[in-house]
């Protein structure tokens, strides 16, 4: 037999007590998921309260002294496996951050980003950032603090930082960036001056029947190995992922009445992120380490279905017949042309409708900006200005209202600084997992044509998901690929496909 994963008898006991921890989680998750797709408007005091509580009631338990005795106790004890490891190195940070922000600081930060989210929603209604500019003045002034409790060497917005990707820290980030941009720069540049360029696909404006994208975003998930006990898809504002246990995740996605494409490629991006959560060691259930490791690397996985399985010419080839069937006026596209639409390049002035290429760009100037606010070189009153002033820069167009521009993402106002980098390096990092699985058994695109979606499921098993979250980004990177991260076979990914769809 096996030798389980986890069998330390400090461990075990840890565990024991986690499970507690773990089933607040679970209920809290359950309650957060109704939030955005069923709870009717007026349980949203009663919904906020309830989970409050619940959080309180997880600070108090993880800060247990005899919790906190035996998570301290294995610190640095070599002789524990990988998993083990984990379990201590997640239970530690969860520990140490409760421990360095005060209760009173907790409760004072939920008060300020719940009263700023509502805020945010009014001001982007209305076009008004002076409703929301005090409550960001205030977040700003929240997160130096933040930063401050839990302590850094170099920068405080690497605190930050650190919060949403651990060990991620601003000289890296940046240097990162400096990295990408004169590549994305100079492609953008041949994109647009390419006879290829269009500044709208007609697709995009194109209407659909909603029922037959509902129908065909379900038989898009059975076709992608969707087990319907485990896995279920809704419809939310915004869509995301919700992990409740291993065995069950739950994904929204949107419709609008027309572009169906943001629609499936919203639907397999969450599918992406809903499979590492199901692709979990089963040992690993109820563990602090069950679950993706980290943003970057759960985005890695959206966005590996996203862009290489959805936005493939074999996925488009595959299902040329069902898109058709969307809308009178979509039956007339050729297969090349749904390709083209799916793929178009354009620069603009709103991140979740971002291309593969100028995407980045958005994350650019957030992280710019948010990096400025935090280090005092910017006021929170010259943030719209500076926003235009970066579209107008890095993308050439410029918001006509605050809320195309600064007031489009609700990041800020949850106090996610810091926060928006994962979105990029995770998108980076998975053009290296697709490099390895093709070097090992042939294209994705060939894998869809002979209908081996499940090679591809148990590649990502075996080499991500099964870890949950032993490690970290950058150590799961370095165990998998043998070198540091590396932005390298992204660029040639971006410039060999976009070379042929604008020569
Ligand atoms: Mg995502």
């Amino acid at each position: 037999m096996n030798q389980p994963l986890l069998n330390h008898p400090t461990i075990q006991k840890i565990l024991d007590h986690y499970k507690t921890i773990w089933a607040l989680n679970h209920l809290s998750h359950l309650a957060s998921w109704d939030v955005e797709t069923y709870m009717p408007e007026a349980g949203a005091t009663g919904r906020g309260v309830a989970l409050g509580k619940a959080q309180s009631l997880i600070q108090k338990l993880v800060l247990e002294p005899e919790f906190v005795n035996q998570a301290k106790s294995l610190q640095g004890i070599e002789e524990l496996n990988d998993w083990e490891q984990g379990v201590v190195r997640v239970v530690n940070r969860m520990i140490d951050q409760y421990q360095k922000l005060p209760a009173s600081f907790v409760e004072k930060w939920a008060l300020t980003t719940n009263q700023a989210q509502v805020a945010w929603r009014n001001a982007k209604q209305t076009n008004n950032f002076t409703l929301f500019r005090p409550h960001l003045e205030k977040i700003v002034d929240l997160s130096i603090q933040r930063a401050d409790y839990y302590g850094y060497t170099d920068s405080s917005y690497d605190a930050l930082l650190d919060e949403f990707e651990e060990g991620s820290r601003t000289a890296q980030v940046e240097l990162y960036f400096k990295t990408i941009r004169p590549f994305l720069t100079s492609l953008l540049q041949r994109i647009t001056k390419s006879t290829q360029f269009i500044s709208t696909h007609p697709l995009e404006q194109t209407p659909y029947l909603r029922n037959s994208l509902e129908k065909f975003n379900q038989e898009m998930l059975s076709f992608l190995g969707q087990d319907p006990r485990s896995l279920r898809l809704d419809i939310s504002a915004h869509p995301f992922t919700q992990n409740i246990s291993s065995q069950d995740v739950r994904i929204t996605t949107w419709y609008h009445s027309h572009d169906f494409a943001a629609s499936i490629l919203a639907t397999i991006h969450e599918f992406g992120h809903a499979l590492y959560e199901l692709h979990g060691s089963p040992e690993l259930e109820y563990t602090p380490i069950c679950g993706g490791a980290s943003l970057g690397i759960h985005e890695s996985q959206s966005r590996f279905w996203e862009n290489f399985v959805g936005r493939s010419q074999a996925f488009i080839h595959r299902f040329y017949p069902q898109m058709q069937a969307l809308g009178v006026d979509i039956h007339k596209s050729s297969e090349a042309e749904i390709y083209r639409y799916f793929n178009t390049v354009k620069p603009g002035l709103k991140r979740v409708e971002a291309d593969e290429v100028t995407y980045h760009f958005h994350i650019m100037i957030r992280y710019e900006l948010e990096k400025a606010l935090i280090t005092k070189q910017l006021k929170v009153a010259d943030l719209p200005e500076a926003w235009n002033a970066k579209y107008k820069e890095y993308l050439g167009v410029e918001p006509k209202t605050f809320s195309e521009g600064v007031l489009q993402d609700i990041h800020w106002s949850m106090g996610a600084i810091g926060y928006f980098p994962t979105y990029s390096t995770g998108t980076v990092l998975s053009a290296t997992w697709k490099k390895m699985l093709e070097k090992e058994l042939g294209t994705i695109d060939s894998l869809i044509e002979a209908n081996q979606i499940e090679t591809i499921q148990t590649w990502l098993k075996d080499h991500i998901h099964q870890f949950g979250s032993t490690y970290t980004f950058n150590q799961l990177v370095e165990k998998e690929t043998g070198t540091k991260f590396d932005a390298q076979p992204w660029m040639e990914y971006l410039e060999s496909k976009y070379r042929l769809l604008y020569p």
